[in-house]
C-alpha cells in the first residue's frame, strides 16, 4: 500500500508555513515535486527535482511524468521515466484516489527506474493545478484548510474543474498526510493585474457585487510560462514585454500582456468565452443560449453544456475536435465544413490579435502556444495571414521548421515578430511550489 509507505517528516507543515520557519537546510538540495492535475476522469502527474539554484540556472530535473486516464473504470495509464520510452497498461481504477495511489506505487517501484525515488518519503511537496481562483487567489499558496476552504467557495464559479482539483488535493493529503507540503498554483491567478475597464462585463454592476460577475481568464500559468521564456530569450526586464500570447490546445485562449502582466484576455466568467475552441464555441451573442434552449428544447444548463461540449472546432466540422485530424482530412478531402471549422478558428484568433494589438497600445511578438500553437505551422501561417498591416510576416521556412522548439517564425525585422514557444505549466507549479514552501519570493 502507497498509504503504508515511509512518511517522511518535514519541518515546514502546511499552515504552520512563513518565511521564517524556511527549513533553509533544504535550499541548495532539489526538493522531489509531484506536480498534480486532477481531471474529471483523468490525473496528469510529473516529478521534477528542483530548488532556488536550479531554477535561478534553468537546470530543473524532470524525473518522470505519465497520465492516468478513463478513471472510473478500466483506465489507460501512460508512463514515462526522463525520456525512456513510454510504457502504456490499463488498470481498474475507480477514482482519483486510487489513480494517485497507483502512481506512487509506480513511482516508488524498481519498475519505475527512478533511482531519487524509492518511497514515499522521497516526495518532498505536491502541486496543484487548481482551476478558479476567484478574485481571492492572485497567487500560488501553500494549502491549509483556510486556502482549502478558498478553494472550495470557488466551486461556483467552476463547477466542472475545482470539484476535481480539490479531490486531487485530498487524495494528496490522505496518502502523505500533513508532513508533505501541498501547494496551490491557480489558472487565474496570472489574469490579477487586469483593470477593471477590462475585467467588467457591461451588466448591471450589483451582479459584480452579488456574485463576482466579471472576467477571470485561464491558462494563466501557461500565459505565465511563454511571456517568461520571451523576455528571457531575449534578455528583457518584465517591464519590457510587450506580448500577445495565444495558448492553441484544446482549450484556447489569449492574453494581451503589458510590460509583463496581463491587461486583457479571452476567456471569462468561465473558459467558455474567446476563441473557437476544440469542443467549445468562444464568444457569441448571449441571446443565442436562450434560442437554443427553446428552440431545441433543452434546459439552459444543457444549452450550455452544448456550447462547452458540442461546438467549437467538433461543431462546425461534424467530425472531430482534434486539430491535427482536422488538418490532414482538409488536405485529402479538402471536406468543406472541416474548411468552415479551420477558417473560423483562424479568423477568431486573428481578430482578438488585432483587439488586442489595440488595447494594449501595440505590442513586439506574437506568441504561439499549446498542442496547435507550437505544433501547427499552417494554421500559424493562417491565423497570422493579413496580419501584414501590423508589421508581422510569417517566414515560411522558419515557421514548418521543427527545431528549436523555442523559435522566431516571423521574418527578420518585422515591427510585429511571430515566435512558437511549447508550454511547461509542470515547471511552474514545480517551481513555484518550491518557492512557497521555502518562503522565497516568486519573481512574476
Ligand atoms: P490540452 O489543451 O488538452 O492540453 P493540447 O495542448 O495537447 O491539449 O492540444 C491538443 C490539440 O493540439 C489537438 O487539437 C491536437 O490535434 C493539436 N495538435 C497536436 N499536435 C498537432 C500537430 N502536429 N498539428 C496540428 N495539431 C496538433
Amino acid at each position: 500500500m502507497a498509504g503504508a509507505m515511509v512518511r517522511r517528516q518535514c519541518a515546514n507543515r502546511p499552515g504552520t508555513h512563513s518565511p521564517s520557519a524556511a527549513p533553509h537546510a533544504t535550499l541548495g538540495t532539489a526538493m522531489n515535486v509531484l506536480v498534480l492535475n486532477a481531471g474529471s476522469s483523468s490525473l496528469k502527474f510529473q516529478v521534477i527535482a528542483t530548488d532556488p539554484d536550479r531554477i535561478a540556472a534553468g537546470r530543473d530535473d524532470r524525473l518522470c511524468r505519465g497520465l492516468v486516464d478513463r478513471i472510473g473504470g478500466e483506465a489507460v495509464i501512460t508512463l514515462q521515466h526522463r525520456d525512456r520510452p513510454r510504457q502504456i497498461l490499463t488498470a481498474p481504477i475507480r477514482d482519483i484516489s486510487a489513480a494517485l495511489d497507483y502512481v506512487l506505487r509506480w513511482l516508488a517501484s524498481d519498475h519505475s527506474g527512478i533511482d531519487e525515488i524509492n518511497s514515499l518519503g522521497d516526495i518532498h511537496a505536491v502541486g496543484h493545478r487548481v482551476v478558479h481562483g476567484g478574485e481571492r487567489f492572485t497567487e500560488s499558496a501553500i494549502v491549509d484548510d483556510a486556502v482549502l476552504k478558498g478553494i472550495e467557495d470557488c466551486i461556483d464559479l467552476a463547477p466542472l474543474h475545482n470539484p476535481n482539483n480539490i479531490k486531487g488535493i485530498l487524495a494528496a493529503r490522505e496518502i502523505f498526510g500533513a508532513a508533505v507540503p501541498q501547494v496551490a498554483v491557480f489558472d487565474t491567478a496570472f489574469h490579477a493585474s487586469i483593470p477593471e475597464f477590462a475585467y467588467l462585463y457591461a451588466v448591471p454592476y450589483h451582479l459584480y457585487r452579488r456574485h463576482r460577475i466579471r472576467r477571470y481568464g485561464f491558462h494563466g500559468t501557461s500565459h505565465r510560462y511563454v511571456t517568461y521564456r520571451y523576455r528571457t530569450l531575449h534578455n528583457l526586464t518584465r517591464e519590457q514585454t510587450h506580448v500577445v500570447t495565444l495558448h492553441l490546445g484544446n482549450g484556447c485562449s489569449a492574453a494581451a500582456i503589458r510590460a509583463g502582466h496581463p491587461v486583457d484576455t479571452s476567456m471569462g466568467m468561465t473558459p467558455l468565452e474567446g476563441l473557437v475552441m476544440g469542443t467549445r464555441s468562444g464568444d457569441l451573442d448571449p441571446a443565442i443560449v436562450g434560442v437554443i434552449a427553446a428552440k431545441e428544447g433543452l434546459s439552459t444548463h444543457d444549452a450550455e453544456t452544448l456550447l462547452n461540449t458540442q461546438s467549437g472546432l467538433l461543431g462546425i466540422s461534424g467530425l472531430t475536435n482534434d486539430m491535427r485530424t482536422l488538418e490532414q482530412e482538409l488536405r485529402e478531402h479538402d471536406d468543406r465544413r472541416v474548411r468552415l471549422a479551420i477558417e473560423v478558428f483562424c479568423h477568431r484568433a486573428r481578430k482578438y490579435i488585432g483587439a488586442f494589438l489595440a488595447s494594449m497600445g501595440g505590442a513586439d511578438a506574437v506568441v504561439f502556444t499549446g498542442g496547435i500553437g507550437e505544433n501547427s505551422p499552417d494554421i500559424r501561417a493562417r491565423i497570422c495571414q493579413g496580419l501584414e498591416w501590423a508589421g508581422l510576416e510569417v517566414d515560411d521556412a522558419r515557421n514548418r521548421q521543427a527545431e528549436p522548439r523555442e523559435r522566431q517564425i516571423s521574418k527578420d525585422g518585422c515591427r510585429l515578430a511571430a515566435w512558437a514557444i511549447p508550454t511547461d505549466e509542470e515547471l511552474l507549479i514545480a517551481r513555484d511550489t518550491v518557492r512557497c514552501v521555502l518562503g522565497v519570493p516568486h519573481p512574476s
